[in-house]
């Protein structure tokens, strides 16, 4: 079946394990129960020993996010997933699943969402695990760094945020198993409909569902997808941490997935607007967006992308603008929001130098092309005229 397909109804419509026989619902209920029983001792036994599939605690699976597992399983052609209660979370356990039987290197492109980058360094730096960054996009110092490091484990973003660049996800997954390490890669900003990194040779797929998947701005969570080896280990990992989503969370999840073909369509068909207007707007003076033939990463993109679908992000510079002009840019939106996240429904700015790089040394930001005039947007589903409109009247004052 095609993915559109799938969106809408892998993962539904099981009968309820109570009610053998009575009904199946359409949609997956939220099973609120932390704990299941059955008819006999000895069933729960043989479902505790994993002999007989069943449910018997929810730290270990719960029928609401199992259903969003089979459901983001069957999108990322995967071969099981696990629902964790954020994005972070579930990079955190990906990671520990792909070191667990690895030596404790990690390999991370230096662009990362800056969380990410902070749980390298400060929390399993300090526990032992070394990180070493190399620009994912340039494939020779990869391989060099892959040589010299010897991670298990190298880590990169399918779109990196906020600059929008896109490395050879198929031949960093090569290198990496030739050097027997797992690829882990965080699809959050492409989704499944983009690009599928499990197909292309990636280990484990991490998502924010809190962005398109679940799409609407009401959800915090996250989820993994892995091949047959990795997806063992994370279930096991899960029993013991117990990072899993609420149920409530799950089912709002599945109910956004429903609609991200159409929405993922809205707002990619809107972004290739708004940057092609953007790109002509005198007080602009840079447009980062994928479909832009002169991005330094093109041919990948055509390559590894479908065409027409080039994600909701654009980025862009405004003319010799400071902190005190970009504040001002963004307060004089009145339709699109200044909030810290992407993938909701509405349009969304964010200024990486308060937010997502916040923290970075304002030297180090000017190196990595993260200047004070550059902000994201996050092109939402609204009809693009009013978004345009939004953006030109924000824009007609210095
Ligand atoms: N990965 C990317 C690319 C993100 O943009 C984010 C959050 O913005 C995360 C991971 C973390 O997700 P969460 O906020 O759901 O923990």
């Amino acid at each position: 079946m095609k993915i559109e397909t799938k969106a809408v109804h892998a993962g539904d419509r099981k009968r309820d394990p109570a009610k053998p026989g009575a009904f199946i619902p359409v949609t997956t209920p939220i099973y609120t129960a932390a704990s299941y029983i059955y008819e006999n001792t000895a069933q729960l036994d043989r479902v505790l020993g994993r002999e007989e599939e069943g449910f018997c605690y929810s730290r270990y699976d719960n029928p609401t996010n199992t259903a969003l597992e089979e459901l983001m399983t069957s999108l990322e052609n995967g071969h099981g997933a696990l629902a964790c209660s954020s994005g972070m979370t579930a990079i955190h356990i990906a990671l520990l699943a792909a070191l667990n039987d690895r030596r404790k290197s990690i390999l991370a492109a230096s662009a990362l969402y800056g969380a990410t980058t902070s749980l390298l360094c400060k929390v399993l730096e300090p526990i032992g695990i070394e990180t070493h960054f190399v620009n994912i996009c340039d494939l020779e110092k990869v391989r060099e760094k892959i040589d010299t490091a010897k991670p298990g484990c190298i880590l990169m973003e399918t779109v990196s945020n906020p600059l929008l660049r896109v490395g050879e996800m198929d031949r960093i997954a090569e290198l990496a198993h030739a050097a027997g390490a797992a690829l882990v890669v965080d699809n959050t900003f492409a989704t499944p409909l983009l690009v599928r990194p499990l197909e292309l040779g990636a280990n484990m797929v991490v998502h924010s569902v809190t962005k398109f998947l679940a799409g609407h701005g009401d959800v915090l969570g996250g989820i993994i997808v892995s091949d047959k080896e990795h997806h063992t280990v994370t279930r096991n990992l899960c029993r013991t941490i117990g990072p899993v989503l609420g149920p409530f969370e799950s089912y709002l999840t599945m109910r956004g997935i429903k609609t991200l073909a159409l929405r993922m369509e809205r707002h990619c068909a809107n972004a290739c607007r708004v940057a092609s207007w953007l790109s002509s707007h005198p007080r602009v003076s840079k447009v980062h967006y994928l479909a832009d033939p002169a991005h330094p990463d093109a041919a990948v993109i055509r390559r590894l992308l479908p065409e027409g679908l080039y994600g909701a992000i654009v980025t862009f510079e405004l003319k010799d603008a400071g902190r005190e002009e970009m504040f001002r840019f963004m307060d004089r939106l009145n339709l699109v929001v200044r909030a810290t996240s992407l993938g909701d429904v509405h349009s969304l700015v964010l200024y990486p130098v308060i937010a997502s790089h916040r923290d970075v040394a304002p030297k180090q930001r000017e190196r990595m092309g993260i200047h004070d005039g550059l902000i994201r947007l996050c092109v939402g589903i609204e009809a693009v005229d009013d978004i345009i409109a939004d953006l030109d009247q924000a824009l007609a004052i210095g």
